[in-house]
């Protein structure tokens, strides 16, 4: 079999864990396997870089930006590699230049468009094990990018899809996907298997277990992923085709997202084009915008429209929109930066009701107030105040019966 395994921030942190990746890869190898190894930046280093670009200027530019994130891969990528040929395996690391990892040129979070990856075909054809440097690629005009926090599971599942792998692991510090994040609720059970509908849907809400392109990515071309924990041998997660067994399940997970901010532009007059004007401005800067909600004000005439969208770019979303309202007439823009979005998610709701009340009722019940609401087929989404997030995840993966 052509195996991938993605190690994550903690998994290689530092020379003892690289160490240990080492030996799992030395015995998928002995297994008679062929690994592609895809590693992330040892735990911190991004943020740790991140933290030096922004002792130099408020407004690093992004092509460097992604220059320097892009070196805490490297390291670790080289170091892997060394610790594999150690064990006495040929091994070679990639950059993911090298990988032929070609990506748009929206620096920070760039698309993969496609991955040539001739020189490492011919290195596993040649026997070598193979470690990547995750969250990278390369413009077409030979600039460096990243593909967004998070994103070496994206790099190892696109890399699984170009070279037909026949499984993709992601290796964490959690031995799979949980109902919750079990580092706030213990009792979060481990799921056996689950959808990847309802994994993306996990992953968008703020599980980073996965990163949501990644898992959008596999389900696109098939891609079987497996999460499981690189510091034990317990089965993991598999991540794949919605089946019968699935759907009896109503709720499936609760899942919180803490780096939101909500923007709402007030009094804005009720006139065809007014949110199309509003959202095309901050969709042109590439600002991804979540849950929209538009009050119409009592006497007709005027409108409220909140939304929300990732934290950082909050800053940049205020001034676009406090440009935009100004053009509009809108009465003032403001931004808030203490809320959180809960969810809870299952394929199951697409046959039963009474989920979204359920979830309105155990919050009442705990005192949390709701500021925003959205839904899909398959799930149920909150705004509340960011210094409730733990309790409303406790209390709702309580109420849906989700603990073991
Ligand atoms: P890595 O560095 O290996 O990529 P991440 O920190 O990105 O790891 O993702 C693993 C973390 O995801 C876990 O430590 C856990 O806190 C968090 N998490 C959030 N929701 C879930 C969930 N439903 N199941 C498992 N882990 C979750
Ligand atoms: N190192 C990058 C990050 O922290 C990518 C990753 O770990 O997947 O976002
Ligand atoms: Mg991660």
């Amino acid at each position: 079999m052509l195996i991938v395994q993605k190690y994550g921030g903690t998994s290689v942190a530092n020379v003892g864990r690289i160490k240990a990746v080492a030996e799992r890869v030395s015995k998928t190898a002995q297994e008679g396997h062929k690994v592609v190894v895809v590693v992330s930046a040892m735990s911190g280093e991004t943020d740790k870089l991140i933290g030096l670009a922004s002792q130099i200027s408020q407004n690093p530019g992004e092509r460097e930006m992604d220059l320097l994130l892009s070196s805490g891969e490297r390291v670790t990528s080289a170091l892997t590699a060394m610790a594999v040929e150690a064990l006495g395996h040929k091994a070679m690391a990639f950059t993911g230049r090298q990988m032929g990892i070609i990506t748009d040129a929206v620096h920070t979070k760039a698309r993969i468009e496609k991955i040539t990856g001739e020189r490492a075909q011919k290195a596993l054809d040649e026997n070598y094990v193979i470690v990547v440097a995750g969250f990278q690629g390369i413009t077409e005009t030979d600039d460096v990018t990243t593909l967004g926090r998070g994103g070496s599971d994206l790099s190892a599942v696109a890399i699984a899809s170009a070279l037909n792998a026949d499984l993709c692991e992601i290796y964490t510090d959690v031995d799979g996907v949980y109902t919750t994040d079990p580092n706030i609720v213990p009792e979060a059970k481990k799921l056996e298997k689950i959808s990847y509908e309802e994994m993306l849907e996990l992953a968008s809400l703020g599980a980073k277990v996965l990163q949501t392109r990644s898992v959008e990515f596999a389900m696109k071309y098939g891609v079987p992923v497996v999460v499981r924990s690189s510091f034990n041998d317990n089965p993991g997660t598999l991540v794949t085709k919605e089946d019968k067994d699935m759907e009896k399940v109503v709720v499936s997970g609760v899942a919180y997202d803490k780096n939101q901010a909500k923007i709402t532009v007030m009094a804005v007059p009720d006139t065809p084009g007014i949110a199309a004007r509003l959202f095309r401005g901050i969709a042109d800067a590439n600002i991804v915008v979540d849950m929209i909600v538009q009050n119409i004000s009592s006497d007709g005439n005027a409108a409220d429209i909140s939304f929300t969208v990732p934290k950082t770019d909050s800053k940049k979303t205020l001034k676009l929109a406090e440009e935009i309202a100004k053009a509009l007439n809108a009465k003032s823009v403001n931004l808030r930066e203490d809320i959180a979005k809960i969810s809870v998610v299952g394929v199951g709701m697409r046959t039963h009701s009474g989920v979204a009340s359920q979830m309105f009722d155990t919050l009442a019940k705990h005192g949390i107030n709701i500021m925003m609401i959205g839904t899909s087929e398959i799930k149920v989404s909150c705004v509340i105040e960011l210094k409730y997030t733990e309790l409303a995840v406790r209390v709702l993966h309580e109420a849906f019966g989700l603990a073991q």
